[in-house]
């Protein structure tokens, strides 16, 4: 057994954990870093964000390929090396692991290999390949993150069932697979295969595709996908039956086939849970909620003050870049800064084809929230950039408070809408209005060019001057 004394530990080596250790290390502080994975990185880099976007890039080349078809282009039929796309995501993930590693070296942040719980308010016991070690912090971070919601009724040991991490590993391209859960993860992991060659069906018990989204938005990415997904809104699957020919799935609601259904593999995608229960938080005093979340003030301070929560593990949204600014805030704090975490938003993105992205207020929010608010929208369909694309289906729309005229929030759907996103965004953090988003000279064509135009169609954002 070996012995650590630090200043700081942060328990969980995600976007969350390795951001806090970093800041942490870069003020000064002597930092070590837990993780049970041999990686840094957690599920965003390992198991998340970062290899489902390899493989996306892979899925828009060869969708791209065939719609220049319509062009005038023809190439051939995509011939599939399962083990070179494989290849090729895992390089991506092990260049970007490896350059973490390099960064923790160059900060002298120690990583401690092995699955950590807490002993005490000060300790921390880690169990990994090279056998235990006692961690004793003045502070501690937990950057624990969550993991896939299972359900109960669908089996668990047979290799079709397969969760995000699952499908990531990409076994083989399955003749016909279901997406239970029609949320970002399952529909991204659904763009892949089916542009690998899969039949793909999507069942949500909701009455729309990723539900915290405009629905405006995805009403638009519906239609798009109309033909390449089979969709089942409201309905939920019952049971599943696996046998020696396939995955027997019976389903029940509004769009439910009346016969039982075979899949060659069902995706589960219905969630993710916060992994709080884990670490034996109560054993140094860390109130843990039911569901497995650990509630945190502003400073993301725990209920006890020299330890701190950062996210999935502290609630929604789960998103690697709300973990990171969290991770710097924690660290700040830890460091003697009077920083808290309050952004005005976070920008969520389905990377899906098209994409959604939106940030800040939705309509939805505004009406349970009682602000007054009016919407002004640009479609693509008129935008030089779009049409020269061929992706004319998209849309920027962008949400107004009614009577400053300022900005509170915006959805796109369209290629690119993720990296369009980020003006958006700043535009709330700066408080900006209709007319200030309307007089921002765009460059022309881009697909950026929307927003100005959106922002232009917004009545009374052109004013004179007093
Ligand atoms: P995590 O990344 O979950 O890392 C937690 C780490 O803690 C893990 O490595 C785990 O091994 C370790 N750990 C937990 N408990 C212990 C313990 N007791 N001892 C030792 N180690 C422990 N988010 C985005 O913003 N954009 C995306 O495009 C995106 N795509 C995604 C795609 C998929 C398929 C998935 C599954 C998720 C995606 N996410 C995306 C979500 C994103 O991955 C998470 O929000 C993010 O990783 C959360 O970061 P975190 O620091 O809270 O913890």
């Amino acid at each position: 057994m070996s012995e650590i004394k630090t200043q700081l530990v942060v328990l969980g080596a995600g976007p969350g954990g390795y951001s806090a250790a970093f800041r942490a290390a870069d003020l000064g502080i002597e930092a070590v870093i837990v993780d049970a994975r041999e990686t840094l990185g957690g599920v965003c880099l390992n198991v998340g964000c970062i290899p489902s976007k390899a493989l996306l890039h892979v899925a828009k080349v060869i969708d791209d390929a065939k719609e220049m078809a319509a062009h005038g282009v023809t190439f051939g039929e995509p011939k599939i090396d399962l083990d070179k796309v494989r290849g090729w995501k895992d390089s991506v993930v092990s260049q970007l692991t490896k350059g973490l590693s390099g960064m923790s070296k160059m900060r002298k942040v120690k990583h401690v290999q092995g699955y950590g719980k807490f002993t005490g308010s000060n300790t921390l016991e880690v169990d990994g390949p090279d056998g235990k070690t006692v961690i004793t912090f003045d502070n501690a971070i937990i950057a624990a993150g969550s993991e896939p919601v299972s359900l109960p009724f669908i089996p668990k040991d047979d290799a079709r069932v397969i969760d995000s991490t699952g499908a990531l590993e990409m076994a083989d391209i399955p003749g016909k697979m279901l997406v239970l859960g029609g949320g970002i993860i399952g529909l991204e992991m659904g763009t892949v295969y089916r542009a690998l060659g899969s039949q793909i069906d999507v069942v949500e018990f909701l009455d729309q595709l990723v539900p915290a989204a405009d629905k405006d938005v995805v009403k638009i990415y519906q239609k798009f996908i109309k033909d390449k997904f089979n969709v089942m809104l409201e309905t939920k699957v019952t049971g599943v039956e696996a046998k020696k020919d396939g995955l027997y799935v019976t389903f029940e609601g509004k769009q439910a086939p009346a016969e039982a259904v075979r899949y060659d593999k069902v995706l589960v995608a219905v969630g993710r849970r916060p992994n709080g229960k884990l670490i034996d938080a109560e054993k140094a005093g860390v109130h843990v909620d039911e569901r497995g979340f650990i509630n945190v003030d502003k400073q993301l301070r725990t209920n006890v003050a020299h330890i701190f929560a950062i996210g999935d593990v502290i609630g929604q949204p789960m998103l690697a870049h709300k973990a990171v600014h969290e991770g710097h805030v924690a660290a700040e704090v830890i460091s003697g800064m009077k920083h808290y975490f309050d952004p005005k938003c976070i920008p969520s993105v389905a990377y899906t084809d098209p994409e959604m992205a939106w940030v800040g207020i939705t309509e939805k929010e505004a009406k349970e929230q009682g602000l007054k608010v009016e919407s002004a929208s640009f479609p693509w369909a008129a935008s030089g950039r779009a049409i020269a694309s061929g992706r004319t289906e998209g849309m920027t729309k962008l949400i107004f408070d009614k009577d400053s005229h300022r900005i509170l929030g915006g959805a796109i759907v369209g290629i690119n809408a993720g990296e369009m996103l980020g003006e958006i965004g700043l535009a709330i953090e700066m408080g900006a209005d209709a007319e200030d988003i309307a007089l921002t000279i765009h460059a022309h064509p881009t697909l950026n060019e929307s927003i100005g135009l959106a922002a232009e169609m917004y009545e009374g954002s052109i004013t004179d001057l007093p």
